[in-house]
């Protein structure tokens, strides 16, 4: 199954348990608009040809809203994916915002910071036609980030003349970035988090936490669950896992992979390194994946220990392996909800830029635990009533939404 099919499976699921008519479903499952582009890029090796993409899903309840990924992966049928679930987790969480994402496929690692620079200003260029503070807004995802957005924001303006700052979100705070704009993914997880184990009567400091990967979505996600109680066991990178059965410290690893470029150099007596595979195997309670698409495998999800796996990543479990872990009782907080602070506080940055006035940390924190709670409570009430996984109950809120504002607009009968 490609990306894109699988997310076509989950919306299949949530259109049959709502009675949607399968015209209505054909409609739904098919992107609004898919714009593809050769980017010609003078780079530090010379003159490149790049493929560029951006999708348009499902802009019915407001302006298309989604990251750009620069990833040798990068095609259609991911970023067609990618673009769908944004739809829905905008829809889960109740933003005024529809779904879309882009991508450039390349190896970021092969080039240079100028280069970067470079191909981002050539994608806004070339895709500036389509966006806009009231059309579609961008922000980072993987390898794109605040610099590479301001880079996006001067290349668009100079396009269009004047200035428009909220045509882009996660830009730098000086050119009207939101404050909490970069710890919003993993707090937003920890909400969802300890909202869940609340309502399940669970108390917070006797489970044991995994984390897969430890760029910005898992070291924050890591510090904040440490700060509130948890002990966390084991975190990883691309290298290897670190474990340790009585704890670790996510202030002092973080220290040390700054130094040194890995987490497992914070091997010690006590902390002992493991390749990367085994973070989804020592002894834990709650498994954080925030790395991969498709990290949980079926073959994964028959080792796994742990009862509860919170996606910080995008599609970290296969459907196979979703299934598997279904039945073995396992309680999955879907990406669609458990990464959505990201977004919430994009949203927050776009009507910061949209007022020209700007909200302090304090403000942001308190708006993004009152949307994230009552996305949690609205999915977790219905997953209760209807007798749905929390990810089938998300993505049928989010379905059912998306489909009033196309039924309001009258777009089935067009
Ligand atoms: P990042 O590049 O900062 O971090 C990724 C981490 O994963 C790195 O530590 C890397 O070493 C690690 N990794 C790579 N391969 C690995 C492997 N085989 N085993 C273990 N670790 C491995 O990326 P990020 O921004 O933290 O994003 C991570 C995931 O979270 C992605 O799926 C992304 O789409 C999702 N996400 C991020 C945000 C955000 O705001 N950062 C928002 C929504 C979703």
């Amino acid at each position: 199954m490609n990306p894109f099919e699988q997310i076509q499976s989950h919306l299949t699921k949530a259109a049959a348990t709502l009675n949607i008519p399968e015209a209505e479903l054909a409609q739904l499952m098919q992107p609004q608009q898919r714009h593809e582009a050769t980017l010609a890029v003078q780079t530090s090796k010379g003159a490149v040809t790049l493929p560029a993409y951006r999708v348009q899903f499902n802009d019915a309840r407001g302006p298309f809203k989604g990251g750009i990924r620069f990833h040798s992966a990068a095609d259609l049928h991911e970023v067609t994916a990618l673009a769908a679930a944004m739809a829905v987790k905008c829809a889960v969480v109740n933003l005024p915002l529809g779904g879309a994402k882009g991508g450039v496929a390349f190896d970021p690692k092969q080039f240079t910071r100028e280069d970067a620079v470079a191909i981002a200003r050539a994608y806004a260029t070339e895709f500036a036609p389509y966006l806009g503070v009231d059309k579609d807004i961008p922000a980072p995802d993987v390898a794109t980030d605040a610099g590479l957005m301001a880079a996006m924001l001067d290349a668009y303006e100079a396009v269009v003349g004047h200035h428009e700052p909220g045509m882009i979100t996660g830009k730098p705070i000086a050119l009207g970035g939101s404050l909490g704009r970069a710890t919003a993914t993993a707090e937003g997880g920890a909400m969802v988090l300890s909202q869940y184990l609340a309502r399940a009567g669970i108390a917070v400091a006797s489970q044991r936490v995994a984390i897969q990967g430890f760029g910005n979505a898992g070291a924050v996600m890591a510090k904040l669950l440490h700060d509130a109680g948890y002990l966390i066991v084991a975190v990883s990178d691309s290298q290897g896992t670190l474990y340790a059965e009585g704890g670790l410290d996510p202030y002092q690893v973080e220290a040390v992979k700054q130094e040194s470029g890995s987490v497992i150099a914070a091997a010690d007596a006590t902390q002992v390194a493991l390749p990367a595979d085994a973070i989804f195997t020592v002894p834990s309670d709650i498994i954080v994946p925030a790395a991969l698409d498709n990290a949980i495998t079926e073959a994964t999800a028959a080792t796994i220990t742990a009862t509860i796996i919170v996606e910080l990543a995008n599609n970290p479990v296969t459907p196979s392996a979703d299934q598997i872990l279904y039945s073995r009782g396992v309680t999955i907080i879907p990406d669609v909800l458990a990464n959505a602070g990201g977004v919430t506080v994009s949203y927050f940055e776009w009507v910061q830029n949209r007022a020209q006035y700007y909200w302090t940390e304090r403000e942001v924190a308190e708006k993004l635990e009152r949307l994230m709670t009552s996305a949690f409570t609205d999915v977790a009430n219905l997953a209760e009533a209807k007798h749905l996984s929390l990810r089938e109950a998300a993505y049928y809120l989010g379905v059912e939404r998306i489909v009033e504002a196309m039924r309001l607009r009258g777009r089935f009968s067009m």
